[in-house]
């Protein structure tokens, strides 16, 4: 099973900021549309299971 962490979009929090907990991070992808390119961040974990997730894209 592919997990977040293993995930080009997943940024763990880092380890001097005020809400960093051990496998928290942001998922954070660049989206285009009409308008232009914009960003999207959500709060994730890194062991979540990848598997519904249609943005999934491993890391190199
Ligand atoms: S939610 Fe999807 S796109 Fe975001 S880090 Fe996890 S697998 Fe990657």
């Amino acid at each position: 099973m592919a997990t977040c962490a293993q995930c080009k979009s997943f940024f763990p929090v880092p380890e001097n900021a005020d809400d960093f907990a051990p496998g928290k991070g942001d998922c954070v992808r660049e989206v285009k549309d009409e308008k232009g390119k914009y960003w999207l961040s959500k709060p994730v974990v890194s062991d979540m299971d990848t598997s519904k997730c249609p943005f999934f894209s491993e890391k190199v």
